[in-house]
């Protein structure tokens, strides 16, 4: 299948690692012109050094941005230029329970969360209504669809996406703009590794990855290529009519309907 992203121009943000640089590297295999944000430049570097000789296209650029901070997706924006497909992903918030978070925890998890969605879309869209073209995917969590044990900032603003998203493809799709959202189970990524690295136990990280993998329908831990598969079709020019709906990309551990 053509997925007509050939030459296109992807935004991927916190894409230094992980999930994010998984699909800016999806979108490089397809010739496309990439750009990968995050906070800190030679983690960026290296991320395109290593996309480029994987995929062999150069069309790969950086952009430094704390997308908790409106004035960096301003500078982002206006350095990137006319945007034809915008993957929004952030850092996922620390794990805690009600009584651990106090207002500042708060905010910040709104901020990297939502409002960098709310401030990227914003800032996109005129350029893709001019073009009549655009795809917009999210990369949020199986907790829009699923609450987690522990990861109540995640609970509660990666929901909160899923109405931003339905809202707003109701508003875009007459201009040809198409916004989906995609929930990681578990990939195996930094973040998640990081996650079992502070739980104590007399098992290895190894160990315990397969043992939790062991206990997914599919039989393993997702890796970040096979994440990527989903979000590069949706926000490709072959999606032409999936728009305002959530995917959860699990490997069948979610029961919820
Ligand atoms: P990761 O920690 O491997 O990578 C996170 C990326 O975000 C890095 O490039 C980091 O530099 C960037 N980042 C963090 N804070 C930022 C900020 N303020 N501004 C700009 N960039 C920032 O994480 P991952 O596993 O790839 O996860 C990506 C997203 O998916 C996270 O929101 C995470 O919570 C969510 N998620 C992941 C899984 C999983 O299994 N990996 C499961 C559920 C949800």
């Amino acid at each position: 299948m053509d997925l007509g992203v050939k030459d296109k121009k992807v935004l991927v943000t916190a894409a230094s690692k992980g999930l994010g640089k998984a699909c800016a590297k999806a979108y490089a295999e397809e010739g496309a012109h990439v750009v990968i944000a995050s906070r800190n430049k030679s983690q960026l570097e290296r991320a395109v050094t290593e996309i480029i000789e994987q995929t062999g296209n150069a069309k790969v650029e950086v952009v430094v941005c704390d997308l908790t901070k409106s004035q960096d997706i301003q500078h982002m924006i206006q350095a990137v230029g006319p945007v034809d497909i915008l993957i929004n992903n952030a850092g996922g918030p620390p794990a805690g329970k009600f009584n651990d978070f106090d207002d500042d925890d708060w905010q910040h998890a709104f901020e990297l969360l939502l409002m960098n969605i709310i401030r990227t879309v914003r800032a996109v869209t005129p350029g893709m209504r001019e073009q009549q073209f655009g795809r917009i995917v999210n990369i949020t969590s199986s907790s829009m669809k699923q609450a987690l044990d522990g990861l109540l900032l995640s609970n509660t603003f990666r929901p909160a996406i899923v109405g931003l998203s339905k809202s707003l493809s109701q508003e875009l799709a007459s201009d040809h703009i198409l916004i989906n959202s995609v929930g990681p189970g578990t990939m195996e990524t930094d973040r998640i590794r990081d996650i079992y690295k502070q739980q104590p136990s007399d098992e290895s990280v190894e160990e315990r990855m397969q043992k939790a993998g062991a206990n997914i329908p599919i039989g393993c831990i997702g890796q970040p290529e096979e994440f990527a598969k989903a979000i590069l079709f949706l926000g490709s020019a072959a999606n032409t009519y999936i728009t305002g709906q959530t995917l959860i990309v699990d490997g069948g551990a979610m029961k919820t309907l």
